[in-house]
């Protein structure tokens, strides 16, 4: 391989839209909720944002003959709010912790690193979060449950993961 091009700096940001819905107008993907890249996530959360305003879409059409309806685009909202919202919050703690200067995060920066790199259930519970078998709102209970079935056949079991 070689360079095609000049070395520059790309600015990673995230962004949270103050409304994710207007009249007759509703924002998903990346125009909703801008992750940053550090968690792999966007593309996910994208998806996320397409079902649950297609689900609200079809209920508009079905109940009121609008897919546009005002009560249903504001469900739209409130969902997809709530169901980024942890990973969004949690993504901007980690890039904090990552990026701060500060020897205090220096130093949870190698405890986190290493504790990652000596508890497997720890790396897999983080990885079946990123994963989704089917078409359901990530609710901060899913992840907790999700991670908590990984964890638990290893406590006091011995058995590996399967
Ligand atoms: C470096 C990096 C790494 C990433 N890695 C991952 C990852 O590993 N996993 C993951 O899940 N996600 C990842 N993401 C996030 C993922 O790429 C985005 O969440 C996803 O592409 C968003 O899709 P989107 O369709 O909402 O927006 P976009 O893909 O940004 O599409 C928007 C489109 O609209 C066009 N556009 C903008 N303005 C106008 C206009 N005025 N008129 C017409 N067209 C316009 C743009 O050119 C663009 O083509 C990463 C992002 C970055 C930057």
């Amino acid at each position: 391989m070689s360079l095609a091009s000049t070395i520059h700096r790309y600015p990673l940001v995230a962004t949270w839209s103050r409304r994710f819905v207007g009249p007759r107008f509703a924002l998903a993907g990346d125009a909703a909720v801008g992750m940053h890249p550090v968690t792999a996530h966007g593309f996910n959360l994208g998806l996320a944002s397409v079902e649950h305003l297609a689900q609200a879409a079809g209920d508009g059409w079905r109940r009121h003959g609008d897919p546009g309806d005002a009560a249903l685009l504001a469900r739209y909202q409130r969902r997809h709010r709530m169901s980024s919202a942890p990973m969004f919050a949690g993504t901007q703690l980690l890039l904090g912790v990552f990026t701060g200067p500060h020897a205090f995060l220096r130093s949870l920066r190698r405890m986190v690193m290493s504790a990652g790199s000596r508890v497997p259930a720890l790396r897999r519970a983080l990885a079946a979060n990123l994963v989704d078998d089917g078409p359901r709102p990530a609710s901060i209970a899913r992840h907790l449950r999700v991670a908590l079935n990984v964890l638990r056949p290893r406590i006091g079991s011995g058995r590996p993961h399967t």
